[in-house]
């Protein structure tokens, strides 16, 4: 299961911000994913309690933010957020397009103690 793997390495990643902060668990994580990610958002949050077992992040709240799509459009030069999975301008529907968002997968905020 990808979304298996991706939550341990995001636990990873968790796990050396709190050596590095010297703090005992994570409360809050907030996360940004993207539509064009390819992650699952169901999938992922039914993998994370597994991955976080036994880690520092195994009570933390688990807060995810769907990012949409967002192409600036060359043609008409506007910025839009299509819909899944449309890479194209939402005002004139060109397809010539610059993708500025809906890729991520990262940790946006996190609560420690
Ligand atoms: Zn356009």
């Amino acid at each position: 299961m990808h979304e298996l793997s991706l939550a341990c390495s995001l636990i990873e990643e968790a796990e050396k911000v709190l050596e590095a902060e010297n703090a005992a668990r994570v409360i809050r994580i907030t996360l940004g994913i993207g539509k064009l990610s390819g992650v699952e958002i169901d999938a992922f949050e039914f993998a994370f309690p597994m991955a976080a077992k036994g880690s520092r992040l195994e009570e933390a709240a688990l807060v995810i933010n769907d990012l949409p799509i967002h192409v600036r459009c060359k043609v008409c030069e506007k910025e839009s957020n299509p819909d899944f999975p449309h890479c194209i301008c939402a005002v004139c529907g060109s397809d010539d397009i610059e993708l500025l968002g809906g890729r991520e997968f990262n940790i946006e905020s996190m609560e420690i103690e």
